[in-house]
């Protein structure tokens, strides 16, 4: 789950890019190409697609990341992560968006991260990893799937909801409760009614290509 992977990325795609050189290298021509045939591995798909993304940290498909018995609190505090711990459930957890995410989806806390960040494919990166899906196809739906969002925040906002530090699941959920106890304007109305239609449409979007059976589901 989300992304530094600054040094295993220049390493990986590096050492990619520098093999198949050697291997175009014929008869004193170098024959410059840069098409990477193979499967790709866990890193250089994650790489590519993650650093595309941020999906998985920045709210829109998680709430929080529940921590497990592996993960070390009292550091995941010392780095900045706002722990919380839920008295009914028993359970601590970081709340998304992600703190630990910089604007350019990398994890600020990467070699510390918790251990679901660090077990977490989504199924569009499981697919790119099994072979089954090209890169070029699977950043096409990622970009899809942010413009989706940024649609969701848009509508969102204009109905008075600019709380961008909360999930976007818990952030329409007010909304509809805030729309339901409130007699709206017609202009209102409408964008309510886009608002629901585009939540609709970015949830066919994550069911289908991101959440997998192991996952909640936020919206
Ligand atoms: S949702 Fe998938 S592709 Fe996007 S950052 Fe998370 S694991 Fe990577
Ligand atoms: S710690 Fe935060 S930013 Fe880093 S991988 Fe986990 S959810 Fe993403």
């Amino acid at each position: 789950m989300g992304p530094d992977r600054l040094v295993s990325i220049r390493d990986t795609v590096g050492m990619r890019l520098f093999s198949h050189l050697l291997l175009t290298q014929r008869r004193g021509l170098l024959r410059w190409r840069f098409i990477i045939t193979a499967p790709m591995n866990a890193p250089d798909a994650t790489a590519r697609l993650c650093i595309a993304c941020g999906l998985c940290c920045n709210g829109v498909l998680f709430r929080d990341v529940e921590l497990q018995a592996a993960d070390d609190v009292a550091r995941l505090k010392a780095l900045g992560l706002p722990v919380k711990h839920s008295s009914t459930t028993r359970q601590s957890h970081v709340p998304q968006p992600c703190v630990g995410l910089c604007p350019d989806n990398r994890c600020k806390m990467y070699s510390d991260r918790p251990a679901r960040c660090r077990e977490f494919e989504c199924g569009l990166l499981k697919e790119v990893i099994a072979n089954e899906l090209d890169v070029e196809d699977a950043l096409t739906t990622i970009r899809q799937t942010i413009r989706k969002a940024d649609r969701v925040k848009a509508l969102l906002w204009q109905l008075g909801n600019r709380d961008k530090h909360r999930p976007l699941g818990e952030r329409f959920r007010r909304t509809c409760r805030i729309v339901e106890s409130t007699e709206l304007s017609e202009e209102l109305g409408e964008r309510f009614a886009e608002l629901t239609l585009a939540v609709h449409d970015l949830n066919l979007l994550t069911h289908s290509r991101f959440y997998t059976c192991e996952e909640s589901v936020e919206f």
